[in-house]
């Protein structure tokens, strides 16, 4: 398997989705990612710091 480069739908960047990567997901039967690593942790912190 090889890396596979991505473009983040939210900051339009090409991302790397990685082999190990690519093979947890389809062991764990998710989809692609459609996002970098950045902004899906930058989702994250909005959602948990609006909640409470
Ligand atoms: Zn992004």
């Amino acid at each position: 398997m090889e890396d596979k480069k991505i473009k983040c739908i939210d900051c339009n960047k090409d991302f790397k989705f990685l082999a190990g990567e690519q093979e947890f997901f389809k062991e764990k039967g998710y989809s692609e990612p459609i996002r970098c690593k950045d902004c899906r942790s930058k989702r994250k912190d909005k959602r948990t710091s609006g909640f409470r």
